[in-house]
């Protein structure tokens, strides 16, 4: 594989260079361009037809320095331990940008969830967490949904790890049923924090967005609540969506309930009545206002970059774009909005829950999404005065804010000097 999709490769590229920016110390920056530690597991689970299969499974906990290690839990059968790697990476440097008191993490199973059934995936959520319970915990380490696990796998995890504690540990998982220790606005939370960043990066370059349309490539918790929101707060027109199965376009606008219902009752957005049909790499280069890449990583490369037409790009995935896209796209004049900061709506919803769950009194919706707005807000002028200050992209100007914070941590902590 090559590095420009190799995301470890990425992650390490986008570091090494707010290093030299930093001028970070050679222990400092070799610190941060590895995992400070990884589990790798072996999962047995008894499958339906009575048969046992042996799962792969990771926990990475990249660094701590600022708290313990949050990140989500992914379920995919190309996951490989270096894109869990690359993810917890990013989660360190996305709690930081925000200025949440945590570090970065991240796990991954390797399965195909959608061919698992709902006890073969119950079974697997378990023995992940029989396995790396030893190592997460509230002051360790807090695991919550990313691809593929959703609340009902962060209930069983904590009902799992509960068990093997003998007491409820809901600070634990985050990510969880609200009835059983989630937070308010936690389901549609990285969404929102997208679009929050979307509202700003209009107000900065001067444009309205009101009547203005988007496209949003995955239809998952991120994509789907993204078409709500970008409709509900930007009054923004939706006018294509896609997920792994394919994509729909209509010059005329996607009603989100239309295409909820259509993804729920046939498992894709594709073929959607009164749309035309729409490719996943066509999507990406839709002449809209706001292009929101909702789904994988290294979707936008240095092939499509030129042709992406989108004022603005909106990372709610992790890692859709290359640092040779990103170049492309800074240099044509693209306000791109980095995943650290677009999609970090989610981990800060996230540190919200471990909060109420710590002192066992629950917050509204309105104060969750208030407290999120203005977290999300001042990390996006941050971001954005950095790369003025600075005169770099916004990631790299998203790295120079969450670098140096790391950097300050492990050097008042003593671990460099
Ligand atoms: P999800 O499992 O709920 O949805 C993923 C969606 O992507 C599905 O609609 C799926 O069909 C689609 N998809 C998968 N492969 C695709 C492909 N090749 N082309 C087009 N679409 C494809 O996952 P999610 O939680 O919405 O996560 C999506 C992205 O957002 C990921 O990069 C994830 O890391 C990131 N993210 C999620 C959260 C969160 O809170 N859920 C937080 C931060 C970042």
């Amino acid at each position: 594989m090559g590095t420009e999709h190799n995301i470890f490769s990425i992650v390490q590229q986008q570091l090494d260079e707010a290093a030299a920016i930093l001028e970070l110390d050679h222990a400092t920056h070799q610190m941060l361009r590895q995992p400070q530690r990884e589990l790798h597991v072996s999962l047995p689970v008894r499958m339906d037809d009575g048969s046992t299969k042996v799962f792969s499974g990771y926990r990475v906990q990249y660094n701590d320095a600022r708290g313990p290690a949050k990140g989500g839990l992914r379920f995919h059968p190309d996951e490989t331990i270096d894109t869990v790697r690359a993810l917890a990476a990013w989660m360190t440097w996305k709690t930081a940008v925000v200025n949440v008191p945590l570090g970065g993490g991240k796990g991954g199973v390797v399965c195909s969830p959608k061919e698992l059934s709902p006890a073969e995936l119950e079974r697997l959520s378990r023995a992940y967490v029989r396995q790396v319970g030893r190592i997460i915990g509230p002051s360790k380490d807090v695991p919550a949904p990313d691809v593929y696990t959703n609340p009902q796998v962060m209930a069983w995890m904590m009902d799992e790890l509960s068990a093997m504690r003998g007491y409820n540990e809901f600070g634990a998982i985050t990510g969880k049923p609200i009835p059983i220790g989630g937070s308010a606005g936690r389901s549609d939370a990285t969404a929102r924090g997208g679009m929050y960043t979307v509202r700003e990066a209009a107000s900065v370059l001067g444009i309205s967005l009101a009547g203005g349309t988007a496209a949003i490539q995955g239809y998952g918790n991120a994509g789907s609540f993204a078409h709500k929101l970008a409709e509900e707060l930007l009054g923004l027109r939706v006018v294509a969506v896609s997920d792994s199965s394919g994509g729909v376009f209509s010059d005329k606008g996607i009603g989100v309930e239309s295409a909820s219902e259509h993804k729920q009752t046939f498992g894709s957005v594709a073929g959607l009545p009164n749309t035309s049909p729409i490719t996943n790499e066509s999507l990406l280069e839709l002449d809209v206002d706001v292009l929101i890449p909702a789904a994988l990583e290294s979707v936008i490369t240095s092939s499509n970059a030129g042709s992406i037409k989108a004022s603005i790009v909106a990372e709610l995935a992790n890692g859709p774009t290359t640092p040779s896209a990103d170049k492309i796209l800074h240099d044509k004049g693209t306000y791109l909005i980095p995943d650290l900061l677009c999609n970090a709506g989610g981990v800060t919803v996230s540190y919200f829950e471990m909060v109420q769950n710590s002192y066992g009194y629950y917050w509204s919706e309105d104060m969750v999404h208030e407290r999120l707005d203005a977290k999300i807000t001042d990390a996006f002028h941050q971001v954005h005065n950095a790369s003025k200050e600075y005169g770099v992209n916004h990631r790299v100007a998203a790295y120079l804010v969450s670098v140096s914070r790391v950097a300050e941590a492990m050097r008042l902590r003593g671990w460099v000097s």
